[in-house]
């Protein structure tokens, strides 16, 4: 399965230099001259593991010709309708001209998916064009340096989501299919779809003895489809492939990296940095509770990392075979939640027995919802009705007489998701009015257990 990937943007910005970087032959010519390529192209694209067509939309002559902004409006238009994402770029050193503008325009009117990338942004000369960009309303812009080939990274993170989401639609509308997908239970149903594309990376964090190793042999225990042991992404952090009823995973494993600890005898000390490390590897992190002693200082240090780091938090509480009174611990425990940790609002908390197995379905389940709110995407189109709804609600404040408005909002990015909103003075918007619009999100487009990044621009 693959998608189509139409780079746009106006003449000279690097869309040759960036279709030929992804095509990965010297396809296109590539001049100063601006649009010396004449047609709009097709390529096989590659990025990472991604594949994918990619379209440059070169073909403008002449920059100073009175038609031009019809035909790159036309042509900008042909590129949407053809593409299932549309990479807009601009010229960083030059800044946005006003024939950029127009593009986001149409762009933002016309396109589901849009990419900004601000082209040329190698060095810091490139600075103020990259801030200038925020005010096109399409999101965050990636830096990117098509003749440098910085910034592809990013690019990377950005498609990763989406080919997913196109793979899975593309799966879903598959003729051959013999799963009836109810379209409404489609939410509950993805977590025990078998196909994801690649395995989710977790990690079980939390205080020595909480139950991680336990929680982790049980879960591998119970798998019989153990691919074994293999080296992680950083030389020493260690990670299993595994699949958990259907749901592939790659599971760091902290506990391996414990043993190691005893032997130097550093435990506490060694258990803080293997959190650490084991966060910047995740993309779902379960923090793991002693329900005996929960909401422990290095527990809460270590949910507050993952949240700052951006990944999806699960909390699951352990050894509650032994707890004599649930209903009333479970009370508490969410009580000491909501108020030690509320930039985890809404986050699942989960009560399991690491030992007898207990609890561990509605774990994997949550492990997959909170990957996958992770990764959600609402349109801008949504977004918006919903901010219009806000602010009647709940109109910003208006310091000294003047209301502050806000203009217009987008997701940027996913993993966790960001959103970008344009304000008339984000530096007087106090961060409770942000705190509203975050917690409102959560709730409208349910979003629980993932970090929720909320940028102010001015659109100056
Ligand atoms: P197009 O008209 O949008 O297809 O732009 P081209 O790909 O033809 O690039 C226009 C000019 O910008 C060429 O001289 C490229 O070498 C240059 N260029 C492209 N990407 C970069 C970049 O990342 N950094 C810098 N400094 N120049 C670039
Ligand atoms: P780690 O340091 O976080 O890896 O913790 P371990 O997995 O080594 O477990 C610490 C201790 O807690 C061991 O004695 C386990 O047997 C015990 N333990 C782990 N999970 C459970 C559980 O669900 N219930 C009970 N009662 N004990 C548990």
């Amino acid at each position: 399965m693959t998608f189509t990937l139409a780079i746009v943007g106006r003449p000279n910005v690097g869309k040759s230099t960036l279709f030929n970087r992804l095509v990965g032959k010297r396809l296109a010519l590539v001049d100063d001259q601006p649009g010396v390529t004449r047609d709009l192209r097709e390529g096989a694209a590659r990025l990472g593991d991604l594949r994918f067509t990619v379209i440059d939309t070169a073909g403008l002559e002449d920059a100073t010709d009175e038609s031009l902004q019809g035909r790159m409006r036309k042509l900008t238009e042909r590129a949407v309708e053809m593409a299932d994402v549309c990479l807009f770029l601009i010229d960083a050193r030059a800044g946005v001209t006003p024939t950029d503008e127009g593009l986001a325009e149409i762009l933002r009117k016309r396109s589901d998916h849009v990419i900004l990338a601000a082209n040329k942004a190698e060095g810091t000369r490139a600075d103020a064009g990259v801030i200038e960009a925020y005010a096109l309303g399409l999101g965050e812009p990636i830096r990117l340096s098509a003749e440098h080939g910085e910034g592809l990274n990013d690019l990377y993170a950005q498609l990763m989501p989406l080919a997913d989401e196109f793979a899975k639609r593309a799966e879903a509308e598959a003729p051959e299919t013999d799963i009836d997908l109810d379209e409404e239970e489609d939410d509950a149903q993805a977590f025990s779809q078998p196909t994801r594309a690649r395995p989710m990376q977790v990690a079980v964090v939390g205080r020595p003895n909480a139950g991680k190793s336990t929680l982790i042999n049980t879960i591998l225990g119970e798998d019989r489809l153990l691919t074994g042991p293999e080296a992680g992404i950083t030389r020493d952090a260690i990670s299993v492939q595994i699949d958990w009823d259907g749901l592939p995973m790659r599971i760091f494993d902290t506990a391996g990296m414990r043993k190691k600890a005893r032997i130097e005898d550093k435990l506490e000390k060694l258990s803080v940095s293997d959190g650490l490390r084991a966060v910047r590897f995740a993309e779902v992190v379960i923090v793991l509770l002693d329900a005996a002693i929960p909401f422990e200082q290095q527990d809460l240090r270590i949910a507050d990392l993952a949240e700052r780091e951006g990944r999806a938090v699960v909390v699951a509480v352990n050894k509650w075979d032994v707890e004599p009174e649930k209903q009333k611990k479970l009370r508490e425990l969410r009580e000491a939640f909501e108020r030690l940790l509320p930039q985890l609002r809404g986050a699942p908390l989960i009560a399991v027995s690491a030992r007898t197995g207990k609890g561990l379905d509605r774990l994997r389940e949550a492990v997959a919802k909170a990957y996958d709110v992770w990764n959600r995407r609402v349109t801008t189109a949504q977004l918006n009705r919903w901010l219009t709804g806000m602010l009647e609600q709940h109109p910003p404040p208006a310091p000294g007489g003047k209301r502050i408005k806000l203009r217009y909002m987008t997701q940027a990015k996913t993993r966790p998701p960001g959103f970008v909103v344009m304000c008339s003075h984000p530096d007087k918007l106090p961060e409770s009015y942000s705190r509203y619009l975050v917690n409102g999100l959560r709730d409208s487009f349910d979003m629980p257990g993932t970090p929720i990044r909320l940028y102010m621009r001015s659109q100056s």
